[in-house]
């Protein structure tokens, strides 16, 4: 432990107030060892060179065939300034885009520029996670790390199996069983990464991956990883990059482990301490309602981040009775199907930060919010989904201005998951089912259905 690490740019810090514990970036670890809660990254801005305003960043687009500042998180590298650039990884991540979509906008009865899609799909791995595991792999190789592992309903397993095969890096990833989707499936296996199913859902893989991670010395990349976190930062500086360096109304992003919409709520809270933006955009998290903790805890039970004194009791409790119930958590959206969020605290802090809302929505209506996307936008994964189908509601309630701007984060790639697509479009499932239709081998015959 560091008393003062006011002479390096970046050090961890205990999220718990009564502890805030710091330490140096070159020790590895996930959680705080005085107290066992979270860790931030955090950073002496004083000894950071920023570019003054965030347009700066932009004129990156200019140099990018300098590898880092062609990649959509390193063009950023001073916001998350925690390795030097020898050990920053990158397979060209975030180059993905904000598409203004006035089709679904008017579907869905909001003024028709109003509606931003934010689609993190086109990452190297089809997902949001290369934005965080290009931080977290880069911090591996600064430690030297020799192999690594985490616990994934899929798509974290994809982009770690990518990452550190770039790396070097022996991987070993844990998926629980009959619970993922193919496409993500198929990733890790293909990229090489030792895959171990355990008998168990999502929340049994974790943690076991972390008792793993402990006994074995793996570096351990799932959002615990405070450096995977600053990676996902970057999501919410490519949106207000795309809108001319201005920041929306609302932010909307589905909610499975939580690690996303904490680091949202991190980048926020320092671009407006760093007074590179003047206001911060509300954040809505989204739960599918088959695992929907955050939501329940926070709307039901009244938890909140209360300056860091959380009240663990009711988290306590909440989990014991899961576990009275046998409880798991099931929702075809598979990238959120966990009820033990890992990040639950950080994410109230984002919460606190954003003035935040939580909800929760059914899996028939992400479904047709799935098929909205893929008819009129660019298609995405059921959890990504989840986001739309809320922004429904909070149109309907009021809660969201018709003509407010709003950026859904469309978390992953529509290929991740396409059992659920065909069966949805074959099976008729939903109000945008589109299934093929089967005709003779006969030119008049083909001809008549085209017509
Ligand atoms: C991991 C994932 C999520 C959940 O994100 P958290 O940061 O764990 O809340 C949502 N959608 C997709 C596609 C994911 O891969
Ligand atoms: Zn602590």
């Amino acid at each position: 432990m560091t008393d003062n690490n006011s002479k390096s740019q970046a050090y961890v810090q205990c999220i718990n107030p009564a502890c805030r514990a710091q330490f140096d970036c070159m020790e590895v670890l996930y959680k705080c060892p005085k107290c066992g809660e979270l860790l931030d990254t955090l950073y002496n801005w004083d000894k950071i060179e920023l570019p003054g305003k965030l347009s700066n960043f932009g004129k990156r687009w200019a140099t990018r065939d300098n590898r880092l500042d062609f990649s959509g998180v390193w063009r950023f590298r001073e916001l998350l300034n925690f390795c030097p650039d020898k050990n920053k990884v990158s397979v060209g991540e975030g180059q993905t885009i904000l598409e203004q979509n006035c089709a679904i906008a008017e579907h869905l009865g909001m003024k028709p520029d109003c509606l931003h899609l934010q689609y993190e799909g086109l990452n190297p791995s089809g997902s949001f996670k290369d934005n965080g595991m290009t931080a977290a792999l880069s911090h591996a190789m600064m430690v030297g790390a020799k192999s690594c592992a985490c616990a994934s309903t899929g798509n974290t397993s994809a982009s770690v199996a990518l990452y550190a095969h770039k790396c070097g890096i022996k991987c070993t990833v844990f998926i629980g069983t009959g619970r993922i989707a193919f496409g993500k499936l198929s990733q890790a296996m293909d990229y090489g990464a030792q895959t171990i199913q355990i008998h168990g859902d999502f929340d049994d893989c974790m943690k076991q991956v972390q008792d793993v991670c402990n006994e074995l010395g793996l570096y351990l990349l799932n959002s615990l990883n405070p450096y995977r976190l600053e990676g996902q930062k970057t999501i919410m500086f490519r949106i207000i990059e795309a809108l001319g360096w201005q920041v929306p109304d609302w932010i909307l992003v589905p909610g499975g482990n939580l690690g996303n919409s904490s680091s949202f709520g991190k980048a926020f809270y320092e671009l407006k301490e760093l007074g590179l933006i003047d206001r911060i955009p509300r954040l809505v998290i989204i739960n599918s309602t088959g695992a929907d903790t955050l939501n329940d805890l926070v709307n039901n039970k009244g938890l909140k981040w209360n300056d860091g004194n959380v009240d663990q009791k009711i988290i306590d409790d909440y989990y014991a009775d899961l576990t009275a119930k046998n409880f798991s958590p099931h929702t075809i959206a598979s990238a959120i199907e966990i009820s033990r969020p890992v990040n639950l605290k950080k994410c109230l802090r984002a919460i606190d930060v954003c003035n935040g809302l939580v909800m929760a929505v059914p899996d028939e209506e992400i479904k047709d919010a799935k098929a909205l996307i893929g008819k009129y936008g660019l298609g995405c994964e059921p959890a990504s989904a989840a986001t739309v189908a809320g922004l429904r509601h909070l149109l309907a309630d009021g809660t969201i201005d018709k003509d407010a701007r709003v950026a859904c984060v469309l978390t992953g790639h529509v290929l991740k998951d396409p059992n659920l697509t065909v069966n949805y479009h074959k099976d008729l499932e939903g109000q945008f089912s589109n299934p093929p239709v089967e005709v003779a081998n006969d030119l008049q015959e083909i001809i008549k259905l085209i017509k």
